[in-house]
């Protein structure tokens, strides 16, 4: 083969974008090819006449049939940036939201001690308890998952961050050491078993486990929410990421089973999406 025959990372891309149908199709392609070539989406403008060598274009190819399916891109990637800082991700961990970097900004305003116990339930990539301990040094952070690949990956991801959370193999609190914590964070699952978003984008190649959670979505939250007293120091908080029109049932729950201050807050697209208590 000669070399005129190769394509240009110009002529790869233009193709790609027009055959993924996201609203970030050119993006989605860009983010590809930089995932694939090693060079940087700037380059790309640069010197679009570049030449992509055969097997590298092969692959891209590959990718971009999968992203035309509707894999998420972050699966493709294995990676997504959260907080500012890269998780690796798989396909057995929901992929980290912005929306829940709201939850990470009402932890971290929460009246805590300067040396918090935080325990983060469900954590999937690490993204809350990582998040958290990379702005809260003098915290002791831990976390948990039920699937032991997310363990596995939320442990990849601390080290690569360098960070000092503790991730244990439990349902919720089953598993966790003994102790009370300051603050309890999560992001269960919400998502009732009926709902039509599970067939939906991004949510239809995500663990079902990390998503539904009964009929009415509420099924671990409850859970959650009648433990969480005996795992809570007095001043403690428990603060919970929900589905948009979960929050007066949520606040309810927490009512009920005795928490004070009882409060719903939004997320960046102003619906409440966590009640803290
Ligand atoms: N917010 C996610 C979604 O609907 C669901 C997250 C969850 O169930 N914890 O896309």
């Amino acid at each position: 083969m000669t070399s005129k025959s190769l394509p240009t990372c110009e002529a790869l891309l233009e193709k790609a974008a027009c055959q993924i149908a996201s609203d970030t199709s050119r993006l989605d392609a860009e983010l590809l090819l930089a995932h694939i070539t090693g060079l940087s989406r700037s380059g790309f403008r640069a010197f679009p006449e570049r030449e992509v060598e055969a097997q590298l274009a092969t692959e891209f190819e590959a990718l971009v049939a999968k992203r035309i399916q509707g894999v998420p891109i972050a699966y493709l990637l294995g990676q997504q940036e959260f907080w500012s800082l890269p998780f690796k991700v798989s396909k057995s961990t929901l992929i980290p939201r912005p929306d829940t970097e709201c939850l990470v900004e009402q932890a971290l305003e929460l009246p805590l001690p300067e040396n918090a116990q935080v325990v983060d339930l469900g954590t999937g990539t690490g993204a809350i308890a990582l998040a958290l301990a990379s702005e809260r040094p003098e915290w002791q952070v831990s976390a948990c998952d039920l699937m032991e690949d997310a363990v596995t990956l939320a442990k990849e991801n601390a080290s690569q961050l360098k960070l000092p959370v503790e991730i244990f193999h439990s349902r919720w609190f089953a598993g966790l050491p003994a102790g009370r914590f300051d603050l309890i964070v999560s992001n269960p699952p919400y998502i009732a078993s009926g709902d039509h978003h599970l067939g939906e984008g991004d949510v239809r190649f995500e663990p079902a486990t990390a998503l539904v959670s009964g009929a009415d979505g509420l099924d671990d939250i409850r859970l959650i929410v009648s433990e969480a007293p005996e795992w809570l120091k007095a001043e403690g908080w428990l603060l919970i990421e929900h589905g948009f029109d979960q929050a007066s049932a949520v606040q309810e729950l927490l009512s009920t089973r005795g928490f004070a201050k009882v409060e719903s807050r939004k997320d960046y697209g102003g619906n409440d999406r966590m009640t803290l208590g």
